[in-house]
């Protein structure tokens, strides 16, 4: 295979998960750039904007709704979703973050952060896996975090729920690899997005923050599009149960 052919997506659907903004956005246009066809997945609205770059790109894109925050609705959902399309691509983007101290942290925030980043993903992985594994192709790309690997301050759901996805990242592509299903995850660095922005408004923290970060700058949603294309595409056929760090080197401190 040549290596064009290798990193594109020609011919194939991918499914994006908070696809409306920041990295999802990013990742979506990546994809569509690379050929793949969108199904974009919010839950408010009918993304525009997104839906307006994925056009440009020259690819098919239609949206589609569901709160990922009550993962009992993510069963039907993919029924009615796989009923009518062909998903050879997930990318488990959406997620959120709750701020408190650890000793005074609500159980709403714990257990809704723990709903959306970890649950629902269980949830609509294993949905969309199924036709996946009877038909032997499928790529699955789960946005972790630096807190995989690290606890962070005043976000102690958050840290949990995305250990956590690093974890069960592993534990599927062990089951699924063998059935050629390439389960992976994409690590951000500090990203410049809605999620991230009473950092950057935290004068103290943001100082501290880019500090440390080898190349002096937040990222931007684009630095994760090459790596997800990257995941998406045949390029990535012998990579299995990786959690691929795009920092800026923040973990090579
Ligand atoms: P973002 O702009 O806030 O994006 C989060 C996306 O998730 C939004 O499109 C949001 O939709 C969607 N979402 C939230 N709750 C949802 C729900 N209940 N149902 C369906 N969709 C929902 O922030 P981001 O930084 O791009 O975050 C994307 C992913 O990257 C998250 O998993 C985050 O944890 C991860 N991440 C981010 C950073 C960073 O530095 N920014 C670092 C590491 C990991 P609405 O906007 O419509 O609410």
């Amino acid at each position: 295979m040549s290596i064009e052919n290798m990193f594109s997506l020609k011919g194939k659907t991918a499914l994006v998960t908070g696809a409306r903004t920041g990295i999802g956005q990013a990742i979506a246009v990546g994809l569509a750039q690379a050929g793949a066809n969108l199904i974009l997945l919010g839950h408010r609205d009918n993304m525009q904007e997104t839906s307006q770059l994925v056009s440009e790109a020259g690819v098919k894109s239609q949206t589609v709704l569901l709160d990922l925050s009550k993962p009992d609705k993510v069963a039907p959902f993919c029924q009615d979703l796989l009923a009518e399309h062909r998903v050879d691509i997930l990318v488990n983007n959406a997620g959120i973050i709750r701020r408190e101290p650890a000793v005074d942290f609500s159980y709403d925030n714990w257990e809704s952060v723990i709903d959306t980043n970890l649950n629902a993903l269980f949830v609509l992985s294993q949905h969309i896996a199924k036709p996946m594994l009877e038909r032997g192709y499928g790529k699955i790309i789960n946005i972790a975090s630096l807190l995989s690997f690290q606890g962070g301050i005043t976000v102690p759901s958050y840290a949990a729920s995305k250990h956590a996805v690093a974890g069960l990242t592993k534990a599927l592509a062990n089951e699924w690899a063998q059935k050629g299903i390439q389960v992976n995850a994409i690590a951000p660095g500090y990203i410049s997005t809605n999620n991230t922005q009473a950092l950057r408004e935290n004068e103290e923290r943001n100082a501290a923050i880019l500090s440390r970060i080898p190349t002096g700058r937040w990222g931007e949603p684009d630095d994760l599009a090459g790596a997800a294309v990257f995941l998406a595409s045949p390029a990535s056929n012998y990579v299995n149960g990786h959690v691929l760090v795009v920092d800026g080197g923040w973990m090579a401190r």
